[in-house]
Parts: structure tokens; sequence; C-alpha cells
């Protein structure tokens, strides 16, 4: 290390959705802080994902009202006074594509769906949907099944991506590791530039699937990482009456779940998941778009979607380790092994971030880590700023 050393309070490695997030409200509450990206902000998962922001619903389908529930039963309030500019984090200017989520089930499962959603438990997260309001999607008299909506939102992930960014400009950096290193000196970890280490109060690491090498860098094996991974479907194509729902089958998870967009053309896309993706991670592109054509034409065969292409998206989910590769209740925020200034975090969900960035704020709190350096980043004013990612839609079709 040599040259100038850059005193910040927090600098965050990875500038998917949960690095940009916590940035924010970080700054905000007055904390000193910077962002590193390799590539371009919301790479792979944030700019893979569909844009849900659960209620808890999906996963209280596996049975009790669970933990998992909990944590994010609370969260849609939390993104709408954001979405408003009264939150911890000012999200005016992100899109809102659909203010409802609607599940449905055909005749077979009615009774069961039924009961379980007039329980007292979900008062509140769930409502029946008269025929008279069904999406245009489920709008047939061959239509046998019960529709619900649900209390998500669906938000354009690339302008979330770009307002998070767009208030932090001044803040967020483009790394090139080729050119710089992340070293340990005893149980601190620091960042070697050209000219510059910075040595903040506290890493965070938000790189998604990226965390593991950089904790490999820093010679630390906990917290330890899962990846989760799953193959996406998407179809562009003529039908233009947007939809998002799950369809539920005989499991507790969707058998699929539709969520629709536009590429930079206008086109309409269907972003297709659920179960359809999940099991599908290892197979043949062919073989899960032949799936997917068939559970269109078995869920909604009324539907006439006119010419189609289709694509399919093989990504990692990134989550903390769980036993038998379980899917985490809640944010993870955890301390690396053996070093005392850094922490790797994961949000398992887009939706949970404001979960994530308060759960390190605690975390800053309970060591007495407070806004204590200025927000003078001038010794970083050689590094370029890295973009913005595209979404998949514009760049997996021909
Ligand atoms: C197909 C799919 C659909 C999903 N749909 C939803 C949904 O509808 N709702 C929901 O709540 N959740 C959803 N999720 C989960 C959600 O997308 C993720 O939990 C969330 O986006 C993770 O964000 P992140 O910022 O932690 O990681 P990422 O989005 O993976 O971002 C990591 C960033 O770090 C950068 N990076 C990596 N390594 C380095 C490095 N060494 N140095 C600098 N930068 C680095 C990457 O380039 C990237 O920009 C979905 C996930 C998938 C895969």
């Amino acid at each position: 290390m040599g040259g100038q050393t850059l005193h910040i309070d927090i600098a965050i490695i990875g500038g998917g959705v949960a690095g940009l997030w916590a940035l924010n409200q970080l700054r905000n509450r007055g904390y000193s802080a910077v962002l590193f990206e390799q590539e371009a902000l919301g790479s792979y998962q944030t700019i893979g994902s569909q844009g849900m922001i659960h209620g808890g619903v999906k996963y209280a389908l596996a049975g009790a009202w669970s933990a998992a529930s909990e944590a994010v039963s609370a969260m849609p309030a939390i993104w709408r006074q954001c979405l408003a500019g009264t939150g911890k984090v000012d999200l005016r200017g992100c899109r809102v594509l659909s203010e409802d989520f609607f599940l449905w089930s055909g005749a077979d499962l009615q009774s069961r769906l039924g009961s379980f959603f007039a329980s007292k438990l979900l008062r509140g997260h769930v409502q029946k949907v008269a025929a008279t309001d069904y999406p245009a999607a489920l709008r047939s008299a061959d239509f046998r099944g019960q529709v619900y909506r649900l209390a998500d939102l669906v938000l354009d992930v690339p302008s979330l991506v770009r307002t998070l960014a767009l208030h932090q400009q001044d803040a967020i950096f483009a790394i090139d590791w080729q050119q710089c290193d992340l070293q340990r000196e005893g149980r601190k970890a620091a960042l070697a530039l050209a000219g510059c280490t910075v040595v903040p109060q506290q890493w965070l690491l938000t790189a998604g699937t990226g965390n593991e090498a950089l904790m490999a860098q820093l010679d630390s094996r906990q917290p330890a990482m899962q990846r989760r991974p799953l193959q996406q479907v998407l179809v562009r194509h003529e039908y233009r009456e947007p939809f998002y729902g799950h369809c539920m089958g005989g499991k507790p998870s969707p058998r699929l779940t539709v969520s629709s967009h536009q590429d930079q053309c206008g086109r309409p896309v269907w972003y297709l998941g659920g179960d359809l993706s999940t099991g599908a991670a290892d197979e043949a592109a062919d073989t899960v778009i032949a799936r997917a054509r068939q559970e269109l034409a078995e869920l909604l065969p009324w539907l006439d979607l006119g010419a189609t292409e289709w694509a399919t998206l093989r990504l990692d989910r990134a989550e903390p380790r769980q036993p038998a590769l379980l899917r985490p209740d809640s944010a993870f925020v955890g301390k690396l092994d053996g070093v005392d200034n850094a922490r790797a975090a994961w949000p398992t969900k887009l939706t949970l971030c404001p979960d994530l960035a308060d759960e390190f704020e605690r975390q800053l709190a309970a060591e007495n880590i407070l806004p204590r350096h200025p927000q003078d980043l001038a010794a970083l004013a050689g590094l370029d700023r890295p973009g913005i990612a595209r979404p998949y839609w514009d760049t997996l079709f021909g």
C-alpha cells in the first residue's frame, strides 16, 4: 500500500440492488460511503429479477405463516413509502409496472386455496377477485378457477437501478481488479488503488455470487454462500395485455409465475418463472422452452400470443448457506471470519433490500460505528463510472 489514504465510513463492493440500496440509505443517515462495481450496475440477479415486491403470501402457501412471511410481509408498505419519497430511500422516478399481482388456480384447487386464504392470518394480504375484475389473460368463459389479488407490487427493475444510482452518482466508481488489490493487513481489509489506499470503518460486500471470490481474496471462509440455480424462460410475442400472476398447482410453490415487460422497441415480453424454472437449471434450453409452451397451452389455452420468439436465461441465486439448500428467511448480513472491518450480505430477495440495509445499520450501531469521516472522494477522481446493465429482454433475442 502507498500514497494517499482515503478514510471513509463505509465502502461497498457490488452495485446490484443490495449495494445501491445500502449506499442510498447510509448516506441519507449521514455516513460517508462509496461503492465499487466491476461491470454494469445491476448485473446478474438484479437485472434478471422479475421485479416483484412480495408480501409473503407466496411463502405462506408452504404451510403456516412462517418467519419468511413475517419479514417479507412488511416490505410492500416500506417500498411504497420509498416510491412516494417518504421512506429511508427516495425511489421517486422508479416506475411501477403493476400495483396488482394475481394468484390463480384451476378448479381442482379451489376449495383448498379458498379455506387457506380465508384464514385470519392472511386477512389484508390477499383478496378474492370478482370475475368482472379478472386480469385480461384470465377473462375467458373457459376459465374455471379462482383468482386472488395479493398485496404485492411489481417494479420496472432497470428504472429502479437507474433511480438508486442517480442519487449517488458522485459516490459510485468502476473498479478494474487488474489495477487494484483488496488486501488484508492483520485483521483489517483495505483496497490498494494506484496512488491511494481506501480504508473504511467498514466494508460491505454486496457482490452477489461475487462475494465468494472477494472473501477468498481476504482469506475468509465465513459466512459461507450457497447458489440456487434456475433457468427462466422469456417469450417475446404480440399479445399486448400485461399480466402479472402466479399459477398454483398441486405444490406449495407457484407452478408458473408470469411477469410482463417490454423490450427496447416496445414489443411485449413475458418472463416465466416458478417451478418451471427452479427445477430446470441443468436442462437443455430447448427442453425448458418446450415445457413452457406446454404449460401456457395447458394453463391459458384460450390465449393467442401471436408470433412468438423464445429464449432462456440461466442464473444463480446467491444466498447465505442453509441446511439442504433451503431458501433463507430474511436478508443476511454477517461479519467476515478473521476480518474486523468487513461484512458480507445477501438480500435473498430484491424485496428484502430495506431489511438488509436496516440490519447493517443495526450491526454498525452495535459496534459504535457512527458517521465519522467526511464524504471527500477527490482521491478517486481518476476512476471511471460504471454504466447500467441492459435488461435481458433486450440482449437475449437474436
Ligand atoms: C431469475 C430471478 C428472478 C428473481 N425475481 C425476484 C423477484 O421478482 N422479486 C424479488 O424480491 N427477488 C427476486 N429475485 C432475487 C433478487 O434478484 C436477488 O435477491 C437480488 O437481486 C440480489 O441482489 P444483489 O445486489 O445482492 O446481487 P446482484 O444483483 O447479483 O448484484 C451483484 C453486483 O455485484 C457486482 N460484482 C460481482 N463481483 C464483483 C466484484 N468482485 N467487484 C465489484 N463488483 C462485483 C456484479 O457485477 C453485480 O452488479 C430473483 C432472482 C432471480 C435469479
